[in-house]
C-alpha cells in the first residue's frame, strides 16, 4: 500500500488518504535533466525560491513535482498543530504552538510524509492565506483562524498548474510566504502567524498568455522544457508508461531503490548544505556573468549563489565551483534574460562555463578553484552530469 503524499488537514483541502495507487517515480521521468535539477536543488534548499517550469502539455511537468513529493522525507510535527510546525524549531511555531509552549503543555509528535499541495486556479486571497474569524472574537473573545493553502503546504510542495492563469494578487501573495517563510494575518488588531516554508513549482503554457515580469523575476528559477525529440527516449518513455498503467505497485517497486537513493541524498545534502563555502571570487564570477549577459535586475546573483551550493551539497562538495555556478545560473537566467526576436532566451551550462573563464580573462593567481570547474564543465557538464546524480 503506498501513501498519496496529499496531505492537508484544513477545510475544502482535505485530501488525507490512503491510496493504492502508487505515484510514478522521479528517477523514472525519461529526461528534462534541467527541470529534475531544478526540482531536485529547491528539494534540498527550499529557500532558493521555487521555480517555473514552462512548456507544452504532457511533458511531465506534474508528474514530476508530485514525484519529487513523494520522495521527501518524512516530516516530524506535533500531533495537534493544524500547521504542521517542526518541534525542533520554536523560533518558527504558530501562533498557537507558541501558547501551547508557553503553558508547558505536553505534546505528542509524528511523522507525516512530505505535504503535496494542488492549488486550484480558482484559489481565493481568504483560501490562500486563510481567515481570521473577527465575529467570534469580537462576541467570544476567542480568537478563531481558519487555515488556508499555506498552512496546508508548509513543509512541503505547492504546486500551481497554470500560475500564468492565477490571479496576479494571489500569486503575489505566494511568492511573499515563498520568501519569508511564514504567513502573517491581520485583522483588526488581531494577528495569527504560522510557519509556511514550501517549495513552489508553477507551471505555464506560454502559448496561453505570459505572467507579469515583476511576477516572472520572483521566481527563483525556470526552465523551459519541450517535448523530447530523441527517439530512443521517446520508446523509453512508452515503455516506462506502459509498465506503469499495467501494474503501478510493481513498477514502483522496482524503482524504489532509486527512489530511496535519491531521498537519501537530498538528506544528506540538507545536512550539509550549511558548511557549503564559498569565495569571494565566486561572488565576483556571479556578478560578471551576470552584468555580461545584461540581466534584469539584482535577483539572480543571490538565486545563482544559493543554488550553486544546494548542487554542491547534493554532490556532496563542502565548496562550489565555477561547474556549480554554471549549472546553476543556467537554471536563473531563462526568464531574466532579454529576448529578441530571434534570440533563445536559454543558454546552456557549457556556454556559461565558458564565459565565466572568458570573463575571468585568465588572470590564473593562484585562486584555481573557479577555473579548474570551468574547465570540468566543458567536458562533462549539462545532460551527462545530471544523469550521474539521477541515475
Ligand atoms: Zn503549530
Amino acid at each position: 500500500m503506498m501513501f498519496l503524499t496529499i496531505i492537508s488537514k484544513n477545510g475544502d483541502f482535505v485530501f488525507k488518504m490512503l491510496t493504492m495507487t502508487a505515484i510514478y517515480p522521479f528517477t523514472a521521468v525519461v529526461g528534462q535533466e534541467r527541470m529534475k535539477r531544478a526540482l531536485v536543488l529547491n528539494a534540498v534548499n527550499p529557500r532558493i525560491g521555487g521555480v517555473l517550469i514552462r512548456g507544452e502539455r504532457g511533458t511531465a511537468k506534474s508528474t514530476a513535482a508530485r514525484a519529487l513529493a513523494a520522495l521527501l522525507p518524512t516530516v516530524e510535527t506535533f500531533s495537534d498543530c493544524r500547521f504542521g510546525c517542526d518541534p525542533n524549531r520554536p523560533a518558527t511555531w504558530c501562533t498557537e504552538c507558541r501558547e501551547k509552549s508557553n503553558n508547558g503543555d505536553q505534546r505528542k509528535v509524528e511523522m507525516l510524509p512530505t505535504p503535496f499541495v494542488n492549488l486550484p486556479v480558482s484559489a481565493t486571497e481568504d483560501r490562500v492565506v486563510g481567515t481570521l474569524d473577527i465575529e467570534k472574537a469580537i462576541q467570544k473573545g476567542e480568537r478563531h483562524f481558519e487555515p488556508g493553502v499555506l498552512a496546508d503546504a508548509n513543509r512541503g510542495l505547492l504546486y500551481i498548474d497554470e500560475v500564468n492563469l492565477l490571479d496576479d494578487h494571489v500569486v503575489d501573495l505566494l511568492l511573499d510566504s515563498a520568501a519569508m517563510g511564514m504567513n502573517i494575518v491581520e485583522r483588526e488588531g488581531i494577528s495569527f502567524s504560522h510557519p509556511s516554508r514550501f517549495i513552489l513549482v508553477g507551471t505555464m503554457n506560454p502559448e496561453e498568455g505570459d505572467l507579469r515580469p515583476q511576477l516572472l523575476d520572483r521566481f527563483a528559477l525556470s526552465v523551459d522544457i519541450r517535448g523530447i525529440q530523441d527517439t530512443h527516449e521517446r520508446v523509453l518513455i512508452m515503455e516506462r508508461h506502459l509498465a506503469y498503467e499495467e501494474d503501478p505497485e510493481s513498477f514502483r517497486e522496482q524503482w524504489l531503490p532509486k527512489e530511496q537513493e535519491l531521498s537519501k541524498q537530498i538528506t544528506q545534502a540538507r545536512k550539509l548544505l550549511p558548511n557549503v563555502q564559498y569565495s569571494s571570487k565566486n561572488m565576483v564570477d556571479i556578478a560578471k556573468l551576470s552584468t555580461s549577459l545584461q540581466v534584469d535586475g539584482h535577483r539572480s546573483d543571490l538565486v545563482i549563489l544559493k543554488t550553486a551550493r544546494a548542487h554542491a551539497a547534493f554532490e556532496s562538495r563542502k565548496a562550489i565551483t565555477g561547474r556549480d555556478i554554471s549549472l546553476a545560473a543556467e537554471l536563473a537566467y531563462p526568464h531574466r534574460i532579454k529576448r529578441g526576436p530571434f534570440q533563445q532566451s536559454e543558454i546552456s551550462a557549457e556556454e556559461l562555463s565558458e564565459k565565466i573563464e572568458e570573463l575571468a580573462g585568465g588572470s590564473a593567481d593562484g585562486e584555481s578553484e573557479v577555473g579548474e570547474g570551468s574547465e570540468q564543465s566543458g567536458t562533462e557538464v549539462g545532460e551527462n552530469g545530471d544523469k550521474k546524480k539521477q541515475s
